[in-house]
């Protein structure tokens, strides 16, 4: 396949309403590894229906609020003049 390399220029899109629609996939589940069939709008899809609703939510191991806070450095008073 021939190819060579174009230029583009930048361009600003407005904000704007356009319909979509929805593909039909048909792709093996990365979970269960069945051959399945989907229809989304997006780009083609990784697990079935099943594999994407999980049954038993889990919880994160470290509540978000339990964090320890990132050890940052501050130099303010390095490199002044005057
Ligand atoms: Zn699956």
């Amino acid at each position: 396949m021939p190819s060579k390399i174009i230029d583009v220029k930048e361009y600003v899109v407005r904000a704007h309403q356009r319909t979509i629609h929805t593909r039909i996939f048909n792709f093996v589940c990365q979970q269960c590894q069945q051959p399945t069939q989907r229809e989304t709008f997006g780009p083609r899809p990784l697990y079935c229906e099943q594999c994407r609703h999980p049954q038993a939510p889990k919880k994160s191991a470290v509540p978000l609020k339990k964090r320890k806070p990132r050890a940052m450095t501050y130099r303010s008073d390095e490199g002044r003049v005057g």
